[in-house]
């Protein structure tokens, strides 16, 4: 394809407000799905995705479209919008020229408009504003027309109105993507030069990888070389992705699309990559991507041991399609064999576990989550905690907690409950500025450890639902903390060690035990369950013992019925873990590690 003719976008937006399903309309209308194959939400691909009715992965299309006679190639990527997976969205900005920003005309600008917004500024690309859901009596195009036209110092009729759900408007969005957005600028001369911006292990296939061609043209069984890794393959086809894979017989300059190498040893791609072919090579790489730190980490085991190997295998899988997970292995003594990983937040932590389940067929419990601290202690030496459970032993001087900049859009009514949520989270308040005559966006500098739990649950019901938050990582901070460990009979359960805010030391140290007392069944004796700062002891509840023996009913019965009652607690024992002499069932440490 002629270079002039291609057009790459992507479409962000704050969650919900309608990228999936302008995209839809985009589709049907350029005509590459059918009315009859068509369903909402079409490239929300995942199971998952549909359920929840979010957008969790980036994906590609190419679509066609004519303008003045002429037809264009455009490659469009439907992005996510939740603050968790913007690491998704800033791979797929480094695969376009322009991003079509969508802006509900019901809600205005939210806090993820504004954090895609630079991210997209950032990655130089041409920006199409776009009021969606005009279709609806509540919009106030006007007045959102306004506040876009002020953010992004245009004028306010360059802002588009559109509907995802009648259609409306969405013609002319593809016009303006033709006209507005810069064509590729690569060197179709060049030695072959492309960008890895996503990857996924398919069973049969084994790893697709999805890429964007830069300089150059790869044909099909040529053999390629990736830059990075120092590997070489044989591609056993070549394709666009429009809506489904199609082979091509080649790629070029400018042109978005998939590699299969056939090679089904996950190592040997990486995100971020640079493919050449290995005939004629490219001198450097593509700039690639800057690996994302994670936010929280948490320890996932399999319940049945045996599958530990299966998991290992399952997250290396998945790493290919989330580049942003990473981990590590990890031994409990209550849990077993297992991975500490690491998340960019609760909902990816919660989609990566749904996925290991669903796509791998694993059963898992993650431990509480929590962030990365650096300790020192007296003695000058230095650690970074990312389980609670390696907290050293011994005088600490000090620990630090990472922080974030966290940006809240509110109604100017909940300022006051927003200040006082944000308070006793430990925030500090910045600065404050209107957006239009209602709304505010304030911010605050906040302990990630305050905000990657509850904060936003407790943010959406303070405020009705209408406040919207964003945040990314902004230094650190000393900070009170201090580790909070759970003995049952005198013995440390790692997997319950928590680091908390002094403050919230004791209210944790109740909670814990309270739980565990009422999931430990009783046995032939007390059992006491502590709560520990070091040596001292700041809360306790006791498990009183069983009066009679199991046996001891069994007196003068019959010989089998014993028997049968041994086995049973034969069995049930498979899922019991000793700690010390106390028997824990499996049950009661999933129960204790969920939040609810
Ligand atoms: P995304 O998170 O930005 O991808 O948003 P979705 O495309 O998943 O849409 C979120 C919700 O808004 C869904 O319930 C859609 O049906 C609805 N929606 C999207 N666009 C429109 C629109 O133009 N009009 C109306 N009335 N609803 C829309
Ligand atoms: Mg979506």
């Amino acid at each position: 394809t002629d270079q002039s003719l291609i057009r790459n976008f992507c479409i962000i937006a704050h969650i919900d407000h309608g990228k999936s399903t302008v995209a839809d309309r985009i589709l049907q209308l350029s005509g590459v799905v059918s009315q009859r194959d068509m369903r909402d939400r079409f490239l929300d691909r995942m199971d998952i995705e549909q359920e929840r009715g979010i957008t969790i992965k980036s994906q590609a299309v190419r679509v066609p479209w004519v303008f003045d006679g002429q037809e264009y190639t455009l490659g469009m990527i439907d992005t996510p919008g939740h603050v968790d997976f913007s690491y998704e969205v800033s791979r797929a900005l480094a695969a376009c020229e322009g991003a079509v920003l969508l802006v509900d005309a019901t809600q205005g600008i939210e806090a993820q408009t504004l954090s895609n917004l630079y991210m997209a500024i950032d990655h130089d690309l041409t920006i199409i504003p776009v009021l969606n859901k005009i279709d609806l009596p509540s919009a106030e195009p006007d007045k959102h027309a306004e506040e876009i036209a002020g953010l992004l110092g245009c004028d306010t009729s360059d802002v588009l109105r559109v509907s995802g759900k009648t259609g409306e408007g969405v013609a002319d969005l593809l016009d303006r993507i033709v006209m507005e957005v810069p064509a590729p600028k690569g060197d179709p001369a060049a030695p072959a030069r492309a960008l890895i911006f996503d990857s996924v292990y398919d069973s049969y296939r084994g790893i697709v990888t999805y890429i964007r061609m830069v300089d150059g043209e790869l044909h099909n069984r040529e053999r390629i070389h990736m830059m990075g890794l120092g590997t070489t393959h044989d591609p056993i086809e070549l394709g666009v992705i429009q809506p489904d894979m199609t082979p091509t017989a080649s790629l070029g300059a400018g042109e978005v699309g998939y590699v299969i190498t056939g090679v089904k040893d996950v190592r040997q791609s990486k995100v971020g990559d640079t493919i050449t072919a290995e005939a004629r090579q490219a001198s450097e790489p593509l700039p690639g991507y800057r690996d994302p730190k994670p936010m929280v980490y948490a320890g996932l085991f399999p319940i049945d041991n045996a599958q530990f190997p299966e998991l290992r295998d399952a997250l290396d899988k998945l790493k290919l399609n989330d580049a942003a997970l990473v981990y590590e292995p990890e031994t409990s003594v209550a849990l077993g064999f297992g991975f500490r990983c690491g998340f960019l937040g609760l909902l990816h932590m919660e989609i990566v576990s749904e996925r290991l389940s669903r796509e791998f067929g694993l059963d898992l419990i993650s431990t509480a989550p929590n962030v990365e601290y650096d300790v020192t202690m007296e003695d000058g030496s230095r650690h970074h905690v990312k389980n609670p459970s390696e907290f050293p032993d011994g005088k600490v001087k000090r620990i630090v907690e990472p922080v974030v900049a966290a940006d809240i859009i509110t109604p100017k009514e909940f300022i006051g409950s927003v200040m006082e949520l944000c308070q006793d989270h430990r925030g500090q308040m910045g600065t404050m500025e209107y957006i239009g005559t209602e709304r505010v966006e304030m911010h605050y500098h906040i302990p990630l450890a305050e905000i990657v739990f509850d904060f936003f649950d407790q943010l959406k019901s303070r405020t009705k639902g209408y406040a919207s938050l964003d945040y990314h990582e902004d230094g650190e901070q000393q900070a009170d903390l201090v580790k909070v460990d759970i003995l049952i009979q005198g013995e440390k359960v790692d997997a319950f060690s928590a680091i908390v805010h002094r403050d919230k030391a004791y209210s944790y140290g109740v909670m814990m035990t309270k739980k565990l007392r009422e999931l430990i069944p009783r046995q032939q004796f007390e059992i006491p369950i502590q709560a520990a700062i070091g040596s001292r002891i700041i809360a306790r509840e006791t498990i009183r013992a069983l009066r009679k023996d199991v046996l001891a009913k069994c007196y003068g019965g019959d010989i089998t019925r014993k028997r049968k009652l041994l086995e049973k607690q034969k069995a049930g024992k498979k899922r019991m873990k000793m700690l010390g002499h106390v028997e824990v069932p499996q049950e009661a440490f999933i129960a204790a590690l969920s939040t609810d």
